[in-house]
Formats: structure tokens, C-alpha cells, sequence
């Protein structure tokens, strides 16, 4: 049997964002409902060690962090519902979603985050060598690659700003590029072959992720060269793959302003979405940063834009009764 749920506000994803938010809410006395998604906790559950979330001393596990997140965000008034929105209709008031068995949202405001994908080559030896020394995020990985040899695949800026940023953790870092040009800024080429620590391959794809050692990781790559052919071997420990990724906004294509990427745009400084009441935070609307810490930070905000277009909308309707009374 499918039924109604109705709320003050709805937020899509169970990721650092989503749960932030949702904790933000609960406690303001919004009692919000979170919509977990395809993959409840988001990016972080098929994370390993996590180093850089503030506030653990020691290593933790992503899985475990965004246990308690939920934990934290049930306890303060949350309610977690095991859906997945497959319609929504933000034409009219309350807007309306509507789950895969048919279930009914209603709500007056509606936070989005859904959360990105990273691309991947889609070789069966990066799957098996994924978290062995084969990552999508340097940021979040690079140092457990210290004075280690290390490798980026990709040409944009994501690639470039990675390379640039294992500069911190390696000495030998080789950037891997499918063309013989980037598509990354001006600004970040030069500064990419400006470093002296930093090798560029042209022309050059992944054949193959190549693992040994014991505990097995990544030791090598198996190089195509994109023009002639030829198969070469670099050697290295890490590898990250930085081709791109993809924000989960495919339900709103239509409903709200996306950018060329398909990332939800929000006003500069906050998180409203062209819709007023419509909020959206975390990676679905950050190219940039895509960190949980960040992610968390605008949960916060879109928790409090939110609350704030609510109180707004009290208000006036208040205005608006006096006036007519
Ligand atoms: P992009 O789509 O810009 O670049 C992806 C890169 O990966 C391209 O060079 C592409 O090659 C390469 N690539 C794609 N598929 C494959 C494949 N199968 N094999 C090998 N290489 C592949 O993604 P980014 O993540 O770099 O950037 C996404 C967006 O975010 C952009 O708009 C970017 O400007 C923005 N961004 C902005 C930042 C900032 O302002 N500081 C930081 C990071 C991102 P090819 O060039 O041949 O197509």
C-alpha cells in the first residue's frame, strides 16, 4: 500500500550533506525526512580510512562516519526512509516527489543532496585494485602515498590540480593524458609544467592497473600510447583516476537551472536553487571542493536557508491575513 508523507522539509541524499542538514533541521524542531538514495551514506561508505574529518585523532572509517551521522541525525528527530525518487513537481505548493513504490512527498521546502559520482576507466583491474593504490580522490588519499611514486589520469582541472596537489606528498608525480593538449585552465597548465616534480605523458591511456606485492596493491601501469599503439610500463604506488564526474541531477533536468557539467547552480553564497524553496548542497552543486568536510558545510547552510525561507513565508502569509482581516 503506498502513502502520503508530509514535512516542512525533504532532503534527498544520505551523504555528510544530506545528514548535516538534516541534523541542522531536526534541531531547529523542522522534523525532516531524508530520502537515502542508492546508496545510503553516500560516497563515503566505499571509503576506507578517512584522515581529514575533523574532530578523530586517529584514522576512521568512512562506512563507521556516516553510521554515526545518521545515528546522530535520528536521534535529534529524523526520520530515514529507504526510498528512491523517481518523479518530482516543483511547479506547485507543497512540492510533490514521488518514491519507486509509489510512496508520496509532500513538502514545503526540498534540500538536495544526491551527492556525485567519480568517472571511472572501467578496466576490471581498477575495480580489483580500488583503495590498493587506485583512487578518485587525491585530496582525500594522497597522503597515505607519501615519498611514494604516484600518477594522475586525466587532462581537466580536476587532473591538474591533483597532480599539483600530490606535489605536497611526492617528489615523482606523472600526469597521464589521452591528447597532446589539456583541457584544464591556462593558468593551472603553467603552473603543472612549471614543477619540476611533475612529468607529463602524452598521447597515453591505461591498458591495465598492474598489482603485486603482499597485501596486494597497485605497482605499475601498463601504458597505451593513444597514437601508435605501443604498449609501455610506468611504475608507481598510486593512481588516481581524474576524468570527471558525474552529479546525480537527472531527475531535475527540466525542474531547475543545471550548469554545462549537469551540477545543480545555486546563488553565489548560498544555497538557493532557481526555485524559491528549493535548496541544494554538497557535491551535487560543488565541482571544487568535493570533500565531506565541505559537503557537511553546506548541508548547514541549506538547513538554514531553508529555515529561513520558511520563517520568511510565515511571515508574509501572516502580513497577509492582518491585512485582510
Ligand atoms: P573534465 O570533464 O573537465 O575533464 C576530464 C578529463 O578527463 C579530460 O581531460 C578528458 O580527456 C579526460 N578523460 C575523460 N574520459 C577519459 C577516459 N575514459 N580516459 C582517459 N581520459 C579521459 O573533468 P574535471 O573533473 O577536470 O572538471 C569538471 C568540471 O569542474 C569542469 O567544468 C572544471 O572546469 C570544473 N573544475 C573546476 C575547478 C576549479 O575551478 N578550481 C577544479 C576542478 C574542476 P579529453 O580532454 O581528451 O576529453
Amino acid at each position: 500500500m503506498t502513502a502520503t508523507h508530509s514535512t516542512r522539509m525533504l532532503i534527498l541524499g544520505s551523504g555528510p550533506a544530506g545528514l548535516s542538514a538534516a541534523i541542522y533541521a531536526a534541531r531547529a524542531g523542522m522534523k525532516p525526512i531524508v530520502v537515502q538514495g542508492i546508496q545510503p551514506g553516500g560516497q563515503l561508505t566505499t571509503t576506507t580510512d578517512v584522515e581529514n574529518y575533523p574532530g578523530f585523532k586517529d584514522v576512521i572509517q568512512g562506512p563507521w562516519l556516516m553510521e554515526q551521522m545518521q545515528a546522530q541525525a535520528e536521534h535529534v528527530g529524523t526520520r530515514m526512509m529507504y526510498d528512491m525518487i523517481v518523479g518530482v513537481d516543483l511547479s506547485r505548493r507543497p512540492f510533490r516527489l514521488t518514491g519507486d513504490g509509489g510512496d508520496v512527498y509532500e513538502c514545503d521546502t526540498l534540500v538536495i543532496a544526491t551527492g556525485a559520482q567519480a568517472k571511472w576507466l572501467g578496466l576490471g583491474s581498477e575495480d580489483a585494485l580500488k583503495g590498493k593504490g587506485v583512487s578518485a580522490c587525491a585530496t582525500c588519499d594522497g597522503f597515505f602515498y607519501r615519498g611514494k611514486k604516484v600518477a594522475v589520469i586525466g587532462g581537466g582541472n580536476t587532473a591538474v590540480e591533483e597532480a599539483l596537489y600530490l606535489t605536497n606528498h611526492s617528489d615523482d608525480v606523472t600526469l597521464i593524458h589521452r591528447r597532446d593538449t589539456l583541457r584544464a585552465e591556462r593558468i593551472l597548465q603553467e603552473r603543472l609544467f612549471a614543477h619540476p616534480n611533475i612529468t607529463v605523458l602524452w598521447n597515453k591511456e591505461v591498458a591495465e592497473f598492474v598489482g603485486g606485492g603482499a597485501p596486494e596493491g597497485l605497482v605499475a601501469l601498463n601504458l597505451r600510447d593513444t597514437v601508435t599503439g605501443e604498449i609501455s610500463r610506468l611504475d608507481t604506488e598510486g593512481g588516481f583516476v581524474a576524468i570527471g564526474h558525474h552529479p546525480a541531477t537527472e531527475l531535475f533536468v527540466g525542474h531547475l537551472e543545471l550548469d554545462a557539467d549537469g551540477y545543480i547552480r545555486v546563488e553565489t553564497g548560498s544555497t538557493r536553487t532557481a526555485v524559491p524553496g528549493v535548496f541544494a548542497c554538497g557535491d551535487v552543486m560543488d565541482k571544487v571542493y568535493r570533500q565531506a568536510v565541505t559537503a557537511a558545510g553546506t548541508g548547514c547552510m541549506a538547513a538554514l536557508d531553508a529555515e529561513k525561507f520558511l520563517a520568511e513565508a510565515e511571515f508574509e502569509a501572516k502580513q497577509k491575513e492582518t491585512l485582510d482581516a
